[in-house]
């Protein structure tokens, strides 16, 4: 199976559905990790822009490397994903190239991040609009329309999950992702924020695994994209 990620940040992916791509990439999936931002403004540290997304771009393909995941980089400029002609191509391009089963993007019913919202909105049009012959992009149409998940919006604030995917097995791998961002982790989070991140990220998964009710230690969480044509009759069989 064919499992397509579209995220804005650099580290979306880690912090809302690594463990959840784990899973598909053990069992042999094939999995793309795309990501629109190149997160050029995501340091307090450095003076220029094209130096943060270089880190940003070598720490997004060194997590992708821990799961042989393919990575995309859209390279839009961080906090200016905006809905425009181009950026509806740019993304129907992505699921293109990607020719997923199965997609999963951020939450775009108003997370705290602009981007998100406006990236997880791209996503629900390409989905469709990717397998439409008049839309020229550089990669040819898809033929099927795939079933879409949103993941959680940070935190979990506001959001009533729909799918539980346990992820306790896979918790190592996902924190490893996340540490390969290092300029996330040991400096934005905490320069910008002031929170422990990795304890966030752990303690959501926790929390959400406590809903379950079952010996799951830690869940990731969805909501599917459930306007026509959902895709298929039974969406979370392509749950791993
Ligand atoms: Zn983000």
């Amino acid at each position: 199976m064919r499992v397509l990620f579209i995220g804005a940040h650099p580290d979306d992916c880690e912090f809302f559905c690594a463990g959840t791509l784990a899973k598909y990439a053990a069992r042999g999936d094939d999995i793309t990790i795309a990501i629109s931002t190149n997160g050029n403004i995501g340091s307090m540290r450095h003076e220029r822009k094209e130096d943060i997304a270089a880190i940003r771009h070598v720490e997004a393909q060194n997590a992708c490397d821990i799961i042989g995941a393919k990575l995309i980089w859209m390279d839009i400029d961080d906090e200016y994903v905006i809905d425009s002609r181009q950026t509806r191509d740019m993304f129907i391009d992505v699921v293109r190239r990607a020719r997923p089963d199965v997609m999963f993007t951020t939450w775009k019913m108003k997370d705290y991040n602009p981007d998100h919202d406006i990236t997880g909105y791209m996503a629900f049009i390409a989905r469709i609009n990717s397998t439409i012959k008049l839309i020229k992009t550089e990669h040819p149409p898809t033929e099927k329309i795939p079933v879409m998940f949103y993941c959680q919006p940070t935190g979990g604030a506001n959001f009533i999950p729909e799918y539980y995917v346990d992820v306790t097995e896979t918790m190592d791998t996902k924190v490893a992702m996340w540490m390969a961002h290092k300029s996330q982790n040991e400096e934005w989070a905490d320069d910008m924020f002031h929170v422990d991140i990795l304890k966030m990220m752990k303690d959501n998964c926790a929390y959400f695994a406590n809903q379950t009710g079952s010996s799951s230690k830690y869940s990731e969480v969805f909501r599917l994209c459930n306007t026509f044509p959902i895709g298929a009759a039974e969406p979370h069989k392509l749950l791993p």
